[in-house]
């Protein structure tokens, strides 16, 4: 059998059975498997050489029945219309589960940044704003950073809104500078949140974080400052990877070292020459994965071999759903992407929440409030699969889709 390695429909069968175990019928479903509305734009550039460049982005809301849509930006060369459907979805879920008052929205425009001069990407940001403004607000649909975008691209994208509105609006977006209202604790906030799941995850297996062994996929945002995180907390980093390559040191690698080397898009390895493959670091003998990359890297073909008793997903879709069965017949403990990388959406969140009331918190306030909302969103997911007797992704479909279903429901939709 081929397996199904395409994100949107494989959202689509979990969003389907999750519906079905919480008791909404056939209707909730054609309601929520696809966005409710997804804008496509062209965008026209002038590049610093005198030409005019057309750029298409992207902005999906898939559903607004709690509250505005919030999701990301992401500029790639590879974006395209599925994938910034999927990633929606998957915003209304994650944002389910940590009870947050949003749907899920998902941005997206073809370009590759690293081509291109600070004062293009900064054109292009602001092209992209006014060609979705109609459909976006601190009401509406609040983007955020996400792949190749950071603070910077939010700080134009909201001087280009509020020129649009006309009055200083930094509720429109987050992720921004601290200066213009960003939030303290937002740049370390996905990898905060994967330490909580981690960290309740081995409780529940009696497994204490000091001297675990765990390998870590990815050395970017994410992946760093995860790897920082639990080396300080005493365990054992014994494997890390880039897209180039992986380390592997049975006795722990010193995280702090490849920190300082690592370059701004998360590549150490190439400065190495004992290196192993992405393949084998999946299967290094150790406690906890974390795989913190790309999509599709646990599949049918390696689920076998894996000999970690807990993996945790940082990187959205990691691994396909044929790996997640594998998984839980081996008696894996799986927290999926859509619990254990929600700590981004859920400090942005917190961004928009001291933007509205023009009061901010300092780091501590953030994180305390942070570890309060995972930990509860955490257990319920883990006793939801418990009760039920599914994979926790599934249990987290469900616990993500029952506000916006029940919302949904309410307003009289379905
Ligand atoms: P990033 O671009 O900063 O880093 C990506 C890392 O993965 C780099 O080290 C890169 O070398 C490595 N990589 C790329 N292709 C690879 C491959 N084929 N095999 C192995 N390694 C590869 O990205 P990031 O922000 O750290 O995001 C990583 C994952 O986490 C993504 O799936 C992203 O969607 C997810 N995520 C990130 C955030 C966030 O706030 N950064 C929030 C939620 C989810």
């Amino acid at each position: 059998m081929v397996e199904n390695l395409n994100l949107f429909t494989s959202t689509q069968e979990v969003i389907k059975d999750g519906l079905h175990k919480l008791g909404f019928g056939e209707e909730m479903y054609e309601l929520l498997k696809e966005p409710m509305r997804m804008m496509t734009v062209r965008i026209p550039v002038r590049m610093d050489d005198g030409s005019v460049k057309v750029f298409t982005g992207f902005r999906a809301q898939h559903n607004d029945s709690v509250g505005p849509t919030k999701g990301g930006v992401r500029f790639h060369p590879d974006v395209d219309e599925e994938e910034v459907k999927a990633m929606s979805m998957w915003m209304t879920i994650k944002c389910g589960i940590v009870n947050l008052p949003y749907g899920g929205g998902k941005g997206g425009i073809v370009c590759d940044p690293r081509t291109m001069s600070m004062n293009e990407i900064e054109r292009l940001s602001r092209g992209y704003v006014r060609a979705i403004s109609q459909i976006v607000g601190p009401t509406k649909d609040i983007p955020a950073p996400d792949v190749f975008t950071n603070s910077q691209i939010m700080a134009w994208m909201m001087d280009e809104y509020s020129h649009l509105r006309e009055n200083d609006s930094p509720g429109f977006i987050t992720g921004k500078p601290i200066v213009l209202g960003g939030s303290q604790g937002r740049e370390k906030a996905t990898a905060q949140g994967v330490t909580i799941c981690i960290e309740e995850a081995a409780r529940k297996r009696g497994l204490k974080i000091k001297d675990a062994r765990i390998v870590i996929q990815g050395f970017g945002n994410a992946g760093s400052f995860l790897s920082k995180f639990l080396y300080d907390a005493g365990a054992k980093i014994v494997g890390i990877s880039d897209a180039y390559g992986a380390l592997h040191d049975p006795d722990g690698l010193d995280i702090d070292y490849l920190l300082d080397r690592r370059d701004s898009f998360g590549t150490v390895t190439t400065l190495f020459e004992n290196t192993i493959s992405n393949k084998e670091l999946f299967e290094l003998d150790c406690d906890i994965i974390v795989p913190a990359a790309v999509a599709n890297q646990i599949t049918a073909e390696n689920a076998p071999n894996i000999k970690a008793s807990i993996v945790v997903e940082a990187a959205n879709g990691p691994t396909t759903e044929e790996a997640t069965r594998i998984l839980t017949d081996k008696g894996i403990l799986l927290v999926p992407d859509v619990l254990a990388s929600a700590g981004g959406v859920t400090v942005s969140y917190f961004e928009w929440v001291q933007n509205n009331q023009g009061y901010y918190w300092t780091e501590d306030e953030v994180n305390e409030k942070l570890q309060e909302k995972l930990v509860e969103a955490f257990e319920n997911v883990y006793q939801t699969a418990e009760t039920r007797k599914i994979n926790m992704r599934l249990a987290a479909y469900m616990v993500g889709l029952r506000n916006t279903a029940e919302a949904s429901r309410f307003r009289g939709w379905v």
